[in-house]
């Protein structure tokens, strides 16, 4: 429903099929009783149908579907087994055999992976923009590219690329513009409102919210989304009923939780950056960010996640992030409960690849949740403190 003129947690929570039960039931069957054989063949008709067989489209993955569909203002979405699974389907589903894609400097390692290894295989190249202005991503296009693909806001560097401009420099070439907008979710930014093709997420991050759940969502136009959904249907990573049922419970919750997040990361940025134990904080909201001066036009708030180097070198942030007692040592990000990572000490990046990505040593990555901020600052500000 993309001109749905209702608020952002309205939609959230009754933007999904109406059923009798408020709380929206778990459907585990693979298979469905049909009352004869053209209800079947309706069925197998369908894209994505929910009472058909379970590869093909499931009940509580539909609710899910119709709940981000509607929040991103989508004609279509298709939930899939993880955040890889949206970004390579997509990928697959814009890229003709010959095609090329320019790929934004910091995109998930994996993404990156696939382009560089199992790409090539289906005959798709990649170039990577080497910086963040829409003339790096013009610089990288050939006549073929057919798509670009970004991360906004990128992770873990929180670097922003100007969606209007990019989305409108692919439509003049012929080239779809894929976002995966899985730090911003549809709360801070829209990328189809402006002007991109289609939306990918982890919503094993915010979408679920709760550290429990693994998926993907694959937004935006009807015929996109079908040919996605064809691709989903061969290769088989769908989502389970299980984690639809939980992810489209976390979406239900998704503007009361980012509206808390926003603040508090705004809140531990300015903290961390007015730190005399911190060489450098990267957050949009910062005046030293490199989109601050236009990153409000285009998101509303930037999320949790943020990037900080304390001072003391590598030794001086191994010895922070152990400190720490609300943020817990772990991966991933988007929960209720506060995460800090060390990008440097598991990433499979070599130093080089890591300077060119802008990800220094002793970079920590926070994953701002929902715990009281004064909390936050206090466990930040004794880590810092080494007590
Ligand atoms: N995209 C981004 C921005 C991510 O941070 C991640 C995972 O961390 C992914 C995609 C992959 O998602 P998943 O782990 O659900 O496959």
């Amino acid at each position: 429903m993309p001109d749905d003129p209702r608020g952002f947690q309205t939609r959230a929570l009754h933007a999904a099929p109406r059923g009798a039960s408020l709380g929206g039931g778990l459907e585990l069957s693979t298979t469905f009783r049909w009352d004869d054989v053209d209800h079947g063949a309706s069925f197998a008709a369908e894209v994505a149908p929910p009472r058909f067989y379970r590869r093909l489209g499931a009940p509580n993955a539909a609710s899910l579907e119709a709940r981000v569909a509607a929040l991103e203002g989508a004609e279509r979405a298709v939930a899939v087994g993880s955040g890889m699974a949206a970004c390579t389907l997509a990928l697959m589903a814009a890229l003709p055999e010959g095609g090329h894609v320019v790929c934004a400097r910091t995109v998930y390692g994996e993404v990156s992976n696939f382009l560089r290894g199992l790409a090539p295989r289906m005959g798709i190249t990649a170039s990577v923009a080497e910086g963040w202005e829409v003339d790096d991503f013009a610089r990288a296009m050939r006549p073929e590219t057919r798509a670009v693909f970004v991360e906004c806001p990128a992770n873990p560097t929180l670097d922003l690329v100007d969606l209007v401009a990019v989305s409108s420099l692919a439509r003049s070439r012929g080239a779809l513009t894929l976002v995966d907008a899985t730090l911003a979710t549809p709360y801070n930014c829209r990328p189809i409102e402006l002007g991109c093709d289609v939306v990918v997420h982890s919503a094993t991050k915010y979408l679920g919210g709760h550290s429990d759940a693994m998926g993907g969502v694959i937004a935006g136009s009807a015929g996109f989304v079908e040919a996605a959904w064809h691709l989903l249907r061969v290769l088989g990573p769908v989502m389970s009923p299980f984690d639809a049922w939980l992810i489209d419970r976390g979406v239900r919750t998704l503007g009361l939780r980012m509206a808390r997040i926003n603040e508090s990361a705004e809140r531990v940025a300015a903290f961390l950056d007015a730190h005399p134990g911190v060489e450098s904080v990267r957050y949009p909201s910062l005046p030293g960010h490199p989109a601050h001066a236009w990153a409000r036009a285009q998101h509303r708030g930037f999320g949790g996640l943020l990037s900080v180097v304390p001072r003391g070198g590598v030794e001086g942030a191994r010895r922070f992030v152990e400190s720490l007692s609300l943020f817990a040592l772990a991966t991933s990000l988007g929960g209720v409960e506060s995460l800090a990572q060390f990008p440097a000490s598991m990433a499979r990046l070599s130093d080089e690849d890591r300077a060119r990505l802008g990800i220094p040593a002793a970079m920590v990555r926070l994953s701002v949740g929902c715990e009281d901020a004064d909390d936050l600052v206090d466990d930040l500000a004794r880590a810092l403190s080494g007590s």
